[in-house]
């Protein structure tokens, strides 16, 4: 016989460009494939199983069981063959197999005897490979297990989709390392900055001082009380509280309402406020000392009223005496010239001859005599910004208006950065009609003075933990941005943020890691915006973004998703991989409201709107929502006194047990009975009590109520308690499950605690201990919802749950035969498992008679019966278990619904 060469499918180059596309060739070993290769083992009972992909020239083995190569040449492929069809490949013997009788796999190690392999086919028709089992026997396949294999490959496809998903993530993930890396740096180059301000502060001799308002006294530091002219010893660090009246009285007269009124104007318009003032010298000198005083107001974040006041304090005796003597004469002058530390000028204004001296030439980094002494070399030095301002108060001065020149500029040095200097200068000679001819000056670096000041001003309208603007620049640019809107030009929107999930992860992984958090949000909201949209910090985890420019409110829909896409990828806290959210409120100017009030009122109810809709999720405000949301919030209130008043009640839906035609036990369903609104469905309350909290006194309620009736019901039966991931991740619940069991005395195997997926996800190890302990009670643990999640089979594996309830949707779904597949290949695992499969949301007879089929061993639905009340559900137990009178029940369903919602 001759050698046989596998044919190559029609879209081959297709076929491949696709699978490289997916770079999962040459990848690790993942769970979920390994998974799906184990269970299928163990269920076909075969030594051998693969899920093999198909590359130009080999096999190459993503998953294996009993296999220890990675792949093998093409031609000797089977799943080379099985890829060619739709229909798995069956070979029962292959020593009778023309294909591959002759095969060294057969004929050699490993004795390939029998082979059956299921193509993996993507939705867009293309087979990568095969998810098959290979037997050293021959065997028969029947038709059942054929089809089970292939309900086993689709779920491979599916985690294949998964992978191509996770791909994108990794980018993400990727970026936010680069980003990580870049708040690093900043922050590095931040504490550079704050160690030089000290230095700076140190050697210009400055004082700094706080005071809280109120307050009657001022802290100083040992520099700020010696400039007050108190005695402190040389190198004390202590610093001293100074009273508000002993300050006044050292203050000199004429100054006192100068100062006073700054801090009054400061704290009213929210700036730094500069002034110089004079105090006395200490006893037995005469005169005064010059300080120039700065100050910021510090803001309480919450509240916005302003608590303290941080300032520093710069002595500055000597330069207002040089200036003065400067002002007063030219003899003053030739003393001042021997002072040495600031730069003179002399400028003869009719030639433009300039003598500079020589420290005014050093001072910018020159030699004395390398600048050419001409007005032209001012005018080339002094920043171009600046030159304008410079000469416009030159002219001030020169035409009368002004007793001197004064002027704070930047000049070029020669090593070309930009020092700034403050200049001053007075005209000295006039010709007849009384215009300048003579001008002379200093030059004065004040370059330190102007970076503390800068620094001072970054601080008021930073926020200090992530680098953002603060509420006082959101004020100011949404106050700017609205009057123009309010004259016609444009539209603006407001999008306020919140983060879901951000106390949670405050609270478990601690502050540093909710600080780090804050930080990466801030900068992934930054990248995520236009340069021209200003993002701000409100405080704790509330950001707002201005979009000044807005053509459509299409614009600011679409930002929002991409927000919340941003903040909704997986962030790295030192090691722990988490996931935030965020829901956005959305305000429109002029629609919305005209002023910063209005606007950011109306957004922010937007956002309890959006917040309260679903997590993640956006929300533009509408007229009348102020009203929906008040109803909301009451909502919240009344729930808490609900809560504290044992206004909640349980109802009880039925579970069957199809093998035995009867029911096991209820699933507990909680209930608001609510005085005026009805009856309040889970759904509306639920995320709201979990939100504030509420979840835990409640769901505690409701694991004691449901035990204590579950423990008059007769014989074994069941009650199951839903669970919320709140409760996993807040202490108490195991002592919660405890006390109910004890005070019921209900045997532990009655109770069912259903919990879903979401709960396996975040700090997964610490959640997997706890289900354990509590298992070890004797308590069962059903997994809720499978299938809306990510339903990775691989959580199945992480813990041996007793029961694995299929959600809805897939129930409802049950005639397309991907859903089908998926139930099947459900039910096969957990028969492996040994656990229980409920089907849940069975509302028809075709979906009763699917589940059955498919293998489900339990039904719960509006089919066997609503949730019922307590009482109801007693008298259910009385009446009947059997499937049939659930059938007949089914005839009364409409009645038994009004009967429901009446006992309700
Ligand atoms: P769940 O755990 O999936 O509960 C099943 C839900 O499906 C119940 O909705 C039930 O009334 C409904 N259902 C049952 N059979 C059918 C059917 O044939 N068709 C349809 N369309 N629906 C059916 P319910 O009572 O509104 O509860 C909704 C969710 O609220 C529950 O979903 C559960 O996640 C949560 N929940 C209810 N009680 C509690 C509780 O005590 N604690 C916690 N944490 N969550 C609860
Ligand atoms: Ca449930
Ligand atoms: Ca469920």
């Amino acid at each position: 016989m001759g050698k046989h060469v596998p044919p190559l499918p029609l879209n081959e180059t297709e076929r491949l460009a696709a699978l490289h596309d997916l770079r999962i060739l040459d990848t690790a070993p993942e769970a979920h494939f390994d998974a799906v290769c184990s269970t299928a083992a163990a269920l076909f009972s075969v030594p051998m199983t693969l899920v093999s992909l198909i590359d130009i020239d080999r096999q190459w083995f993503k998953a294996k069981c009993g296999i220890t190569v990675d792949g093998t040449p093409r031609d000797l492929a089977f799943c080379a063959y099985a890829i060619l069809n739709d229909d798995a490949l069956v070979v029962e013997d292959a020593t009778t197999d023309p294909r591959f009788a002759n095969n060294p796999l057969v004929t050699g190690e490993p004795g390939i005897r029998f082979y059956a392999g299921a193509p993996l086919v993507l939705r867009s028709g293309i087979r990568l490979g095969t998810l098959c089992i290979i037997d050293t026997k021959p065997r028969s396949f029947s038709e059942a297990q054929r089809t089970q294999l292939e309900d086993l490959a689709e779920i491979v496809v599916a985690h294949i989709e998964l992978h191509r998903k996770q791909l994108a993530v990794q980018a993400a993930l990727e970026e936010r390392t680069r980003a990580q890396e870049d708040i690093l740096k900043a922050r590095k180059a931040l504490e550079e900055t704050t160690d030089l301000l000290r230095l700076a502060q140190e050697a210009a001799g400055a004082g700094i001082w706080h005071w809280s308002l109120g307050e009657d006294v001022v802290r100083n530091s040992p520099e700020s009380a010696r400039m007050l002219g108190f005695s402190v010893e040389p190198g004390s660090a202590d610093w001293i509280d100074i009273s508000k009246a002993e300050w006044a009285e050292w203050v000199h007269p004429d100054d006192l309402a100068m100062v006073r009124a700054a801090h009054v104007a400061a704290l009213r318009d929210d700036t730094v406020y500069k002034v110089e003032y004079r105090v006395r010298l200490p006893e037995g000198s005469d005169g005064y000392r010059w300080l120039m005083s700065f100050g910021r107001i510090i803001r309480d974040a919450e509240t916005g009223r302003p608590t303290r006041i941080v300032g520093l304090d710069l002595d500055v005796t000597e330069r207002h005496t040089t200036q003065e003597s400067l002002i007063k004469s030219e003899a003053r002058l030739a003393l001042a010239l021997d002072s040495g530390s600031d730069g003179l000028w002399d400028w003869d204004i009719t030639t433009g001859h300039v003598w500079y001296s020589d420290r005014w030439q050093t001072m910018l980094g020159y030699m004395p005599g390398e600048i050419e002494p001409h007005i032209r070399s001012w005018t080339d030095l002094t920043h171009p910004d600046d030159l304008q301002q410079a000469q416009s108060l030159l002219k001030d001065h020169f035409e009368g208006r002004s007793d001197s020149y004064v002027c704070e500029h930047r000049v070029r040095t020669k090593a070309g950065a930009y020092s700034w200097i403050l200049a001053r200068g007075r005209v000295v000679a006039w010709n007849e009609q009384r215009a300048p001819l003579r001008i002379v000056g200093t030059y004065i670096d004040i370059t330190e003075r102007k970076a503390v000041e800068e620094r001072i001003a970054h601080i008021a309208c930073h926020d200090a933990l992530t680098g953002l603007p603060n509420r006082t620049v959101f004020r100011e640019q949404l106050k700017r941005r609205l009057a123009e809107v309010r004259r016609g030009r444009g539209q603006a929107a407001l999008l306020c943020l919140d983060l879901d999930r951000f106390k949670t992860v405050n609270d478990t992984l601690g502050h540093p890691a909710g600080d780090d958090l804050l930080c990466q949000i801030a900068a992934r909201l930054r990248a995520t915006v236009r340069d021209s949209d200003v993002v701000v910090r409100l405080g704790g985890d509330e950001f707002a973004i201005i979009v000044p420019h807005l053509d459509h409110p299409h614009q600011a829909s679409k930002l929002a998703e991409r927000l919340i896409d941003a903040v909704g990828q997986p962030l790295d806290l030192g090691g722990h991989l988490v996931t935030v959210g965020t829901s956005i409120g959305i305000a429109l100017a002029p629609g919305n409201g005209g002023t910063p009030e209005t606007l950011f009122k109306n957004a922010d109810i937007a956002l309890y709107r959006a917040k309260a809709a679903a997590r993640n999720n956006y929300c533009f405000y509408e007229a009348g929502m102020d009203a929906a949301v008040e109803t909301r919030m009451r909502l919240e209130l009344e729930m808490r006194e609900a809560v504290m008043c044992d206004g909640f009640a349980l109802h009880y839906q039925p579970v069957l047990r199809l093998s035995e035609d009867r029911i096991i036990g209820f699933e507990a369903l909680m209930r608001w009975p609510h005085p005026t609104r009805g009856m309040i469905a889970p759904d509306e309350f639920i995320p709201l009590a979990e939100e504030s909290g509420l979840i835990v006194p409640l769901g505690s309620w409701a694991l004691h109520e449901a035990c204590s009736e579950a423990a008059s019901w007769p014989g074994e039966l069941t009650v199951a308690v839903n669970v919320s991931t709140v409760q996993f991740q807040r202490p108490g619940l195991e002592q919660s499950v405890l006390s109910a069991l004890e005070a019921s005395g209900l045997a532990p195997h009655r109770l069912i605690l259903e919990i879903t997926e979401s709960v396996l996800v975040q700090d997964a190890e610490a959640v997997i201990a706890c289900l354990h302990r509590l298992r070890n009670l004797g308590v069962r643990i059903a997994l809720d919802d499978f299938g809306t999640g990510y339903s990775s089979l691989s959580y199945l594996r992480r813990f041996p749950f007793d029961k694995i309830k299929i959600d809805r949707t897939f129930i409802r779904e049950i005639s397309d035969p991907g859903a089908a597949a998926i139930v099947r290949a459900v039910v096969g695992i957990a028969t492996q498992l040994g656990a229980t499969v409920t089907a849940e949301g069975v509302e028809t007879t075709e979906q009763f008679e699917q589940v059955r089929q498919k293998g489900c061993t339990d039904v719960q639905g509006y089919l066997v019966s609503r949730p019922l009340t307590a009482e109801k559900a007693a008298e259910f137990i009385g009446s009947s278990t059997s499937t049939e009178q659930a059938y007949e029940r089914l005839c009364g369903a409409e009645r038994q619904d009004q009967h429901c919602a009446c006992a309700a």
